[in-house]
């Protein structure tokens, strides 16, 4: 028996999962493998599998920057459980979080214990691992600014390590986590704040955003990131592409750097869009726009 057939067999992993209900797009198809893991010896169990019967690999948060091909992914998503859904806070303010745990979740939670500083993550409809890896902010603030460490596995090699936030190379929508490597915690600086005046200040974010962003529909958040010295959804609504649709896929009205989706849509749809869009921008200002979002199970897109 392969480790691949014994993860299986003894129902830690399992084969042909929906991945879908597992994205804010509810889109695409189904991956080979998929396995929650609630413990580091069975994250380190995946990386044994992994280094004995290589296949592709994705580390899924809360699928909220991400988009999944119609076909669906040839390899195995790990996703981390219950486990790692913890949140602790230290005497010196330091809250040490799960990479599971919601990142609304966290600001709110911590914000009620009078610790302050992730208030601007509450509109963030991420993971901690996920906000890790990708440095998510907002308001001008993101991860970088308050991490002080994560612990990070690699599936690759085994090694388990606290990596200080300087060694992450954390910078716009970027860090030097690896596509093998899962944030399994993070430890955040915090500040002492009065959980009314924490609760206002998340209450103004939650309605800032409601009045210009999408809510309520299918879509990954910022589709692009922002080119130097502009805004992505600056220059696609001066093109005049708010409400710009592709069948059931359209350009947000309300935000021109969210794409939503109808049910009823295809990834392919929202893929085609985006390039459309793209290629738009590009043909008339000269600016390339890099997605922000991730293509996963794409042929020349992960
Ligand atoms: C309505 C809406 C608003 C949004 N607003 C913002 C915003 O203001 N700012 C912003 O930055 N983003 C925003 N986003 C995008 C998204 O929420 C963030 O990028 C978030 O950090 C992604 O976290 P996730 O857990 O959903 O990751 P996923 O989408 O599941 O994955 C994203 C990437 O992170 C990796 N990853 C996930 N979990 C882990 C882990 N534990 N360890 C290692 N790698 C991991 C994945 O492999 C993938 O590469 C928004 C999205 C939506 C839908």
């Amino acid at each position: 028996m392969t480790t691949w057939e014994r993860l299986v067999a003894s129902g830690r992993a399992r084969r042909h999962v929906e991945l879908a209900p597992m994205t804010t797009y509810k889109l695409g198809g189904p991956a080979d493998l998929y396995v929650v893991v609630d413990t580091i010896d069975t994250l380190q169990e995946v990386g044994e599998a992994l280094r004995a019967e290589p296949m592709p690999v994705l580390v899924l948060g809360r699928g909220s920057n991400l988009l999944i091909a119609d076909e669906g992914f040839r390899g195995v998503v790990v996703r981390l459980g219950e486990g790692f859904s913890r949140v602790s806070i230290d005497p010196e303010g330091i809250v040490e979080a799960g990479g599971a745990v919601s990142l609304p979740r966290l600001a709110r939670g911590i914000a009620a214990e009078g610790r302050g500083g992730l208030e601007w993550g509450v509109g963030i409809p991420g993971s901690v691992g996920g906000a890790v890896r990708q440095n998510a902010g907002c308001f001008g603030r993101e991860v970088v600014d308050v991490l002080v460490e994560a612990r990070v596995v690699s599936l690759a090699d085994g090694t388990d390590r606290w990596a200080a936030a300087d060694a992450l190379d954390l910078s716009y929508r970027h860090s030097a986590i690896a596509s093998t490597d899962v944030v399994v915690s993070a430890r955040f600086h915090t500040s002492g704040v009065d959980p009314a005046e924490a609760a206002a200040e998340m209450r103004r974010i939650t309605r800032w955003r409601k009045e210009h962003q999408p809510g309520g529909t299918l879509n990954a958040g910022s589709v692009f990131k922002n080119p130097p010295g502009d805004a992505a959804g600056a220059i696609i609504d001066r093109l005049g592409l708010k409400g710009f649709a592709l069948g059931p896929v359209r350009v947000s009205p309300r935000h021109a750097n969210f794409i939503e989706a109808e049910a009823e849509a295809t990834a392919e749809a929202v893929r085609r869009l985006i390039e459309a869009v793209q290629r738009r921008v590009e043909e008339e200002t000269g600016i390339r726009l890099e997605p922000e979002i991730q293509f996963v199970g794409f042929e020349d897109g992960d």
